[in-house]
């Protein structure tokens, strides 16, 4: 059974301070897990998690995994500027981009991030923008040799990344063009949970490093391995056994990589989910009961906090507060009140009777949760709660108004 570190006395009480719905996320279980993630990693030289910020884009969370030693990959300006207001700087940014407009090339490189290319042609691109900075990463996208996974699709099909051979012709450009430090970036997983997938991922982008700095005469710094480390949403799935990868990964280093050219080679990820995902829930109340052909669940939360179950079926676990005990007799859908028979939470989900004003705990929505909301059919986004180490609650972004919602809108010119 999924549990949160939290009881529907606490839940009540902030209640009556934040009305539903909210996220709210757990300070000590992602201060905990961001630990348990360099200290599974420790043996590797440099080893850096860059947060992926469009999981969950605040920057109190952003200061916490900071503080913990992440940095912050971003892809978009206005993620550059949320990394500087929280004091992440340098090279612990990754810019991350695609489609990259001269703008944002042109603020990673005023802020010194490590900038990850896209593509050949934004060599030339960034070179007009900034020059060209003094370490440089490439993007790679493996194609048809690399299967992907139903969320991330097949590699072949994604519109990111250099294929083998132009990696090849970038890094020769790079080195004719005097740059002398460089990284090898790839992500092509998404919410996996085969941990063998990510120690083929590291043998697979050693094996080409080693190709490529023997054609090209080179060497790499890094490699950035990418995110889509998987969490388990459903209460049957297993975590991640982050040893395990750690010590596949580590056999393969010492074979290809310790002793060559490329040693001591750093290691970085990019992981939103797995850092923040399984600490946040979407606390929502129930505002109706519907019998038609099916039993419907109605609440004050919408897709427009939570996209995930409505974009792509996926499965987030739901507690009743209370009723965590109580036999889940019942089979209902749970949905929210926008415009689109999609706007459901569960679908035929088996749960204990409820009833009106009941609380329910959506889990595992503290990565591309909030995030992704949006205000279609003029729904407001909630407010985020932090429950801090010492107990305490405090709200770390509020919820949006009418007024939000309004603020573009020009009614003094009709
Ligand atoms: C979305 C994304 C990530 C993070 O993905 P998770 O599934 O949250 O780990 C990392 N890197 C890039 C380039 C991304 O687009």
């Amino acid at each position: 059974m999924k549990r949160f570190p939290f009881d529907k006395k606490q839940i009540e009480k902030i209640i009556r301070k934040h009305p539903t719905p909210f996220h709210l996320y757990d300070e000590k279980g992602i201060r905990e897990n961001a630990r348990k993630l360099l200290a599974a990693f420790s043996w590797i030289p440099g080893f850096k998690e860059y947060f992926a910020v469009k999981a969950n884009p605040n920057p109190y969370i952003l200061k916490i995994l900071h503080e913990e030693g992440f940095g912050a990959d971003c892809s978009s300006l206005p993620e550059l500027i949320l990394a500087e207001k929280t004091g992440i700087r340098g090279h612990e940014i990754m810019f991350s981009s695609n489609d990259t407009p001269a703008e944002e090339y042109k603020k990673a490189a005023e802020l010194n991030a490590i900038i990850n290319l896209d593509d050949i042609s934004h060599i030339d691109f960034l070179e007009k923008i900034s020059g060209l900075p003094e370490i440089i990463c490439f993007r790679y996208n493996p194609g048809p040799l690399k299967g992907g996974n139903a969320i991330i699709g097949e590699p072949e099909e994604a519109k990111y990344g250099f294929t083998r051979e132009q990696l090849f012709e970038g890094y020769r450009i790079l080195k004719e063009r005097g740059i002398k430090r460089f990284g090898l970036h790839t992500m092509v997983a998404s919410n996996e949970l085969n941990p063998d997938y990510f120690i083929d991922t590291a043998v697979m982008m050693f094996d080409l490093m080693i190709e490529i700095s023997r054609e090209i005469d080179m060497s790499f710094e890094f490699v950035n391995l990418g995110g889509g480390f998987g969490i388990p949403y459903r209460p049957e799935d297993r975590p991640l056994d982050l040893e395990y990868i750690s010590s596949g990964i580590k056999r393969a280093y010492e074979e290809k990589i310790k002793g060559s050219r490329l040693d001591p080679l750093k290691i970085f990820i990019e992981s939103g989910r797995l850092i923040t995902g399984p600490y946040g829930c979407l606390i929502t109340k129930v505002l109706h009961k519907k019998n038609i052909y099916k039993k419907y669940i109605g609440v004050d939360a919408s897709m427009a906090n939570l996209m995930r179950p409505g974009i792509y079926g996926a499965y987030h676990h739901i507690t009743v507060l209370g009723k965590e005990d109580a036999p889940a007799d019942r089979i209902y859908d749970v949905t929210g009140s926008l415009c689109e028979n999609n706007d459901k939470f569960a679908i035929d989900r088996k749960l204990p009777e409820i009833e009106i004003g009941d609380i329910l705990v959506i889990h595992d929505t503290g990565a591309h949760g909030h995030a992704m909301g949006f205000n279609y059919n003029g729904k407001l986004r909630s407010a985020e709660i932090i429950l801090k180490e010492e107990g305490s609650f405090q709200m770390i972004r509020r919820a949006e108004t009418i007024d939000d919602y309004f603020a573009t809108l020009d009614f003094a010119g009709l």
